[in-house]
């Protein structure tokens, strides 16, 4: 089967070859043509805007970079008058939109502060006091789920129930683990700071989290029988999860607060649900083109005619076959592909013309063919250019 290539070509530039970038860069980050069409820029931006989704990947700090800089570009593309005038004078000619930020709504990651200095930011806050208390109340842990789907759902979305193992709040004692249901006394052993201090060897005194309560400052003397302390018990959940039509391998789905139980009245972690859709034993999938292979006898391939074969959607798909169609020919059949993700529009189908040499022939059908070679040997100037290359090829 031939697969064409669709390799993304943009590849990152540093931030100074980006400064000095002509004024193609939001086509480039889009990867289409300055005469791109208003259609085409939607469908570039949706791939984009979908591969460098933060959903799809957690804590990446590139892809959110990416991210950003792709719905940059499409909130100028795709208005007709903010495209002109960015075409006429690059991003200086979009100072007239709305002052200092030209890009209007866009899209917002909350904290200017924390994104660009989270990481040293939350070093401070850990090490900085040397305690090292944590909050009595927690965020539940994320969980992730790899749900595999056939390429018939993928194609047209569905809904999935799973089950997934995870923890639920005790209703007995609210989550907090005691006896009597209420938050829990002070920790005897590090009388609540969370920490203790150990002498070693006369020198060093070394200060550790509390191995009571660790380090919450909080610890159950009364465990809650049902629980017996920890304040959640294990249970498997069914969900249901909503697949949109066009979902692709490794794309991933966040359910919030559907991971696993906040403990002492924390939120909830998330549930993420990753996708791999399964091989087809008729399709392969790129991206929202599907490829395919069909038998095709030698008299179809000679005279031309139409096959049949089953389509992703349930419907029969119509392939004509030209006449003098050759071996290993690709035929494409617009809007017979996959769905664009969450779209109603729809990728090609290629189909691969895999002609049919018969073994068994009938007398009359030998006799046919006879007739057809005799025919052939003064009249098939195809064959007969052919070996007349061959020989030009020794002279
Ligand atoms: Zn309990
Ligand atoms: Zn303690």
């Amino acid at each position: 089967m031939h697969l064409q290539n669709k390799k993304p070509k943009y590849l990152s530039a540093t931030k100074y070859e980006r400064k000095n970038m002509p004024d193609t860069e939001y086509y480039d980050l889009l990867e289409v043509s300055k005469s791109a069409t208003p259609d085409e820029i939607k469908r570039a931006y949706r791939k984009q805007a979908m591969k460098y989704h933060p959903d799809r990947n957690p804590g990446d700090k590139e892809a959110e970079q990416k991210f950003k800089q792709v719905n940059e570009a499409y909130e100028v593309l795709k208005d007709e008058q903010k495209r002109a005038a960015y075409d006429h004078y690059g991003k200086e000619g979009l100072n007239g939109f709305g002052g200092g930020n030209p890009f209007g709504g866009g899209f917002d990651f909350a904290g200017g502060f924390a994104d660009a200095f989270g990481d040293i930011f939350s070093e401070f806050m850990r090490g900085g006091n040397g305690r090292n208390q944590r909050s009595y109340s927690q965020r539940g842990s994320d969980l992730r789920y790899n749900l595999n789907i056939t390429l018939e759902k993928a194609f047209a979305g569905c809904e999935e129930e799973i089950i997934i193992p995870t923890t639920q709040n005790c209703e007995k004692c609210h989550g907090h683990g005691t006896k009597n249901g209420e938050k829990p006394s002070e920790c005897p052993t590090c009388k609540g700071s969370g920490t203790v201090r150990r002498q070693q060897g006369g020198f060093f005194v070394l200060e550790t989290t509390c191995p009571t309560c660790g380090g919450t400052g909080f610890a159950v003397t009364d465990p809650c029988p049902e629980c017996h302390g920890t304040g959640h018990k294990k249970i498997n959940k069914k969900l249901k999860i909503k697949i949109k039509p066009g979902i692709e391998t490794n794309m991933r789905i966040r359910v919030p607060g559907e991971g696993m139980a906040g403990i002492h009245g924390g939120e909830n972690g998330d549930l993420y649900v990753g996708i791999v859709v399964e091989p087809h034993k008729l399709y392969e999938r790129n991206g929202e083109d599907l490829y395919t292979a069909v038998p095709v006898s030698v008299s179809c391939a000679i005279l031309g005619g139409t096959v049949e074969i089953p389509g992703i959607d349930g419907k029969k798909v119509e392939v004509s076959v030209p006449a003098g169609t050759q071996n290993d020919a690709l035929i494409k059949v617009k809007g017979e592909g996959m769905h664009l993700y969450d779209s109603e529009k729809r990728g090609d189908l290629y189909v691969s013309v895999k002609v049919i040499i018969p073994t068994k022939l009938t007398e009359k059908q030998k006799e046919l063919i006879e007739e057809f070679r005799k025919e052939s040997k003064e009249n098939q100037p195809e064959i007969k250019g052919f070996f007349d290359k061959i020989a030009d090829m020794f002279k």
